[in-house]
């Protein structure tokens, strides 16, 4: 029967109705075995009280015979000798009696005769005659009765001899049988007390009672004790009752305590009463007694401990179980426990409330499936498959489900479901409301959503602004080139370099802001590719030994033996971290130099950390400004202010992408002393690499001392990398050059179009514009910048990415990272003008020849004469059917079909090596709809027309 849910209280104390059944179960065993033991205990007694009764009946059976006995035979030797003295009574002497066998002379004190007046005739002592015994009752019952009966006297204390005596008397006849005296003998009371010596009775008794209630006999004596005479009570039973029988009494002679035993004498009026002392018959009854006490009562200890156990865990248990229901009725979470038969034998009430369950079933006892069916029946699963699981399928089918999930109740309520199953079937199920969670939750994410969007919109902003200002700075930057390329005056030129010079840092700037952004806004990927450690720190000691030798400082680096050298990460932010601490390290010392300490552990087979310490001897840092260095835009002294320039950021720049590395930046500085900048961060060992530690080494920077070159070109340098372009800027001023600088290919199409440029260096990837995409509209361009000398620089090295370059248009490529010799021989092959060997876009049909020739040339190689002249021959017609579409297309303004033949024509003329015809067809392709497809189309005619002639 399902029992409902109550709230138990916690503080009533009450007592659980099973610790009230243990306490009457022990109570009823400590009552069942005391009842045993009385009831043994009275068992016992009885055996024993009736053995002493049946034994006091023996002696009281044997007294009575022994004493009826006696008393016949005295009475037979009596009558023998009345008969004796009714023959001859003058001549018939008592005194010649002797005492009979039976009856011992000390015994028998004395045997007399009186007349009939009661005067003593004589006796057997000889002494006394003539005494008038008239007087006495034994004498006296004879004179004055007829009856001739054997009379027994009271006791009767001698007063000459002091000895107890009883007196039988019998009547003396004549020869006429007339009355003529009494025949006295006289017996000790001791003699029938004899008897009990032949008996054991212990403190026993044995007394001869008169019928008269007068104590005739007593063993053992005892003063007082004869002649002693009952009491009508006492003497009641012996007179009214049956003729043998038992009583308890305690003797008023003694005071014992005795079980008794009498019976009356047939024949005489007396009574044989034997006593067995209640102390002799019970002793033993008593030492078994105080031995089942001490038992019973070490048992009753016994129990009532086992009991006071059992009770006490009995009611620990009901007061765990107390708090257990309390506890679960007070939890703010749903607990039911199912068995493995279905049936819920733990509920709480929360899951009622939770489930919203009807009172038949909120209640310990009903089956799952019940509560199931009813949540089916109440729609209580919407159709929406929560946590992936669809609950209402779940339900259909009566399982427990899945151990979590999450589902929303039709009223709203958001709950969250587990299931833990129990090793012996069975599961313990939690409902938790979280239906504030998930609203708080969601608010989370909408505020996240909303900080993440105005956070992105600030970096957006930082971005397009600093993109907008870097655009036209850019343009001033390569004006004042321009300018002080022109004819000036010497303060002219000073100005326009000042100029120059402010607008370069400007942009430092700008560019270390849009990266700080970018770092705040956490959208700086990290690379993860492999890198020589020493590489990365020579290449910043490149770039720095012009200001340590203008400064005439020291630049050196020592790397501690075993440091791991092939590692994989992000050599190019790593350098900029570098840069940065060299950078400052130099720019605040100006006495003594800079070493960089380079130590590394390997920590597991992958990884290792790597410890690059910049010390100075500069001017040091004081304490107070130690924990802001590395806020955004603070300055020790504002430094600015004293001359050296900078913004502030570099130090959070560089500890912010230290802790993206996962390590971090620390300082220790002594003012006037100098200061060590630490970069610590854990890296992945370059596995591929041969495994080389550094030994142990210091290297002096490699100071270049002056330009090698003597022609100064102009160069525009786009590049998105601040490393990079600090890298390559530094390494092309070295050598003499000027460069302005661009962050993508956008700014680098406006930039060609400012200036003449005699290289363009520029990187492939980078954003709003790639390298190829940019190179594509250059060459595309009206204006004799078209034709300018353009250099990939890209980090792959890949066959298929030089291809790349070259068809979109560049002229060389530098893989990244570049040695100082390989620019170097860029430039100088920029200067020998060898560089630029392709013709110019309005290409002449003589230009294309060559091309063509040397394509001939290869496919010949490659295929034999006839089948190149017959791939030709095939290529020029489908060209020239190409080149009608797009001149359709075009008059049409079908731009995507124009596109889509440029495309086609691309990629077979490609194919051939034939550039010309490829790259035109490209350009054609990129912009189907620009002004100059009629002339790319009639270049493509020219250059077809011109392959024609090859295979004619
Ligand atoms: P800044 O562009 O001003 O150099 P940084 O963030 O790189 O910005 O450095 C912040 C300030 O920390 C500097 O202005 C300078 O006061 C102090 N500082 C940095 N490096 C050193 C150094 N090696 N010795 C002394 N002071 C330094």
């Amino acid at each position: 029967m399902p029992r409902p849910l109550s709230p138990l209280t916690l503080r009533g104390r009450v007592m659980p109705a099973s610790t009230l059944f243990q306490l009457f179960l022990v109570g009823a065993a400590i009552a069942l075995l005391w009842l045993g033991i009385g009831l043994h205990l009275s068992q016992e007694r009885r055996q024993f009280e009736r053995a002493a009764w049946n034994n006091a009946n023996g002696v009281s059976h044997g007294f009575n015979e022994s004493v009826s006995r006696t008393i016949e035979a005295l009475d037979q030797v009596m009558m023998m000798i009345r008969s004796l003295y009714r023959a001859d009574r003058d001549h018939f002497d008592i005194r010649s009696m002797a005492p009979s066998d039976q009856v011992p002379r000390d015994l028998a004190l004395q045997m007399a005769v009186t007349d009939a007046k009661g005067i003593m005739q004589g006796s057997n002592l000889g002494a006394n005659a003539g005494l008038d015994l008239s007087d006495r009752e034994h004498v006296r019952v004879h004179m004055n009765t007829p009856a001739d009966v054997l009379f027994i006297s009271k006791p009767v204390l001698g007063r000459v001899s002091g000895k107890w005596s009883i007196q039988f008397t019998r009547k003396l006849f004549d020869q006429n049988g007339a009355f003529s005296g009494v025949l006295v003998v006289s017996l000790n009371p001791a003699y029938f007390a004899r008897f009990a010596n032949g008996v054991d009775i212990g403190k026993g008794s044995i007394t001869l009672i008169g019928m008269d209630g007068v104590v005739r006999v007593r063993a053992p004596d005892a003063p007082d004790s004869l002649g002693r005479v009952l009491d009508d009570t006492a003497m009641e039973r012996f007179r009214t009752g049956p003729a043998d029988g038992e009583y308890r009494h305690a003797s008023p002679v003694d005071g014992i305590d005795r079980l008794l035993s009498y019976r009356r004498m047939a024949d005489f009026p007396l009574i044989a009463v034997v006593g067995m002392a209640a102390d002799d018959v019970f002793a033993p009854y008593w030492q078994d007694r105080d031995r089942y006490l001490l038992v019973g009562a070490l048992l009753t200890v016994l129990v009532a401990l086992i009991g006071a156990q059992l009770i006490s865990q009995g009611m620990h248990l009901a007061r765990s179980q107390r708090l257990l229901s309390a506890t679960l009725d007070n939890i703010g979470q749903g607990v039911m426990m199912v068995d493995a038969d279905g049936t819920v034998p733990v509920m709480n009430r929360r899951v009622a409330e939770l489930l919203g369950l009807p009172e038949h079933l909120s209640r310990e006892g009903v089956t799952f499936g019940a509560i199931l069916d009813w949540q089916l029946k109440s729609n209580e699963f919407l159709p929406n498959h929560d946590g992936g699981y669809d609950v209402a399928a779940l339900a259909q089918s009566g399982g427990l489900g899945p151990l979590q999930y999450e589902r929303s109740r039709k009223n709203g309520v958001v709950l969250d479901v587990r299931t833990l199953p129990l090793d012996r079937g069975g599961a313990v199920r939690t409902y938790t409301d979280i239906t504030l969670r998930k609203q708080n939750e969601a608010a989370l994410e909408a505020a996240r959503d909303a900080a993440e969007s105005a956070r992105r919109a600030q970096s957006d902003f930082l971005a397009v602004m600093s993109h907008e200002i870097r655009t036209p700075m850019n343009g001033v930057i390569g004006m004042a080139g321009l300018l002080i390329d022109s004819d000036l005056t010497q303060s002219q030129r000073s100005y326009a370099s000042t100029l120059r010079e402010a607008a370069n840092s400007l942009m430092q700037i700008i560019n270390d802001i849009l990266d700080f952004s970018k770092l705040e806004a956490r959208e700086v990927d990290l690379d993860h590719a492999p890198f020589d450690l020493l590489h990365v720190i020579r290449s910043v000691m490149d770039l720095m030994a012009v200001k340590a030798l203008e400064k005439q400082l020291w630049l050196r680096m020592q790397v501690a033996s075993g440091t791991p050298v092939h590692l994989t990460g992000d050599p190019g932010r790593m350098r900029q971290v570098l840069f940065n601490l060299v950078g400052n390290a130099l720019k605040f010392t100006q006495e003594g130099g800079v070493t960089i300490e380079v130590d590394g552990k390997i920590l597991s087979d992958t990884h290792a950390t790597i410890h690059i310490t910049v010390r100075d001897t500069g001017i040091g840092i004081p304490d107070a400004a130690m924990e802001h260095l590395f806020k955004q835009f603070y300055q020790v002294d504002g430094t600015s202010s004293r001359g050296y320039g900078g913004t502030g950021l570099g130090l959070a720049i560089c500890q912010r992408l230290a802790t993206r590395m996962d390590g971090r930046i620390t300082v220790q500085s002594t003012p006037g002393i100098g200061s060590a900048f630490c970069f610590a961060a854990p890296m992945e060992l370059d596995l591929s690499a041969p495994a080389r530690k550094a030994e142990q080494s210091i290297a002096p920077a490699e100071r270049e001392k002056a330009p090698r070159s003597t022609t100064r070109l102009r160069i525009l340098l786009a590049e998105d990398n601040i490393t990079n372009r600090l890298v390559a800027i530094t390494r092309l001023e070295m050598l003499g050059h000027r460069v302005d600088q661009v962050a993508n290919g956008v700014e680098a199409l406006q930039m060609v179009q400012t200036a003449p440029y005699d290289l363009l260096l520029m990187d492939v990837m980078m954003p709003e514009m790639d390298g190829l995409q940019a190179t594509r509209l250059i060459r595309g361009l009206p204006g004799p910048e078209h034709d300018i000398p353009i250099v990939a620089m890209t980090a792959n090295v890949f066959h298929h990415h030089q291809e790349a370059c070259r068809a979109a248009g560049m002229d060389d490529f530098m893989g990244k990272p570049f040695t100082p010799t390989q620019l170097e021989r860029l430039l100088e092959r920029t200067i020998a003008g060898t560089l630029r060997t392709r013709a110019p876009t309005s290409a002449t049909a003589r230009a294309d020849l060559s091309n063509g020739e040397a394509a001939f040339a290869t496919l010949v190689d490659a295929l034999g004469r006839e089948d190149a002249l017959h791939v030709l021959k095939d290529f020029t017609g489908q060209a020239r059917a190409q080149i009608a579409a797009m001149r359709h297309s075009h008059a049409a303004q079908a731009w995507p079909e124009i596109s889509d033949s440029a495309v086609a024509l691309h990629e077979a003329a490609g194919t051939l090596g034939l550039d010309l015809l490829a790259e035109t067809a490209q350009r054609i392709s990129h912009q189907p709809a620009g002004d100059q497809v009629p002339g790319l189309i009639d270049t493509l005619q020219n250059a077809v027309t011109e392959t024609e002639k090859l295979v004619a």
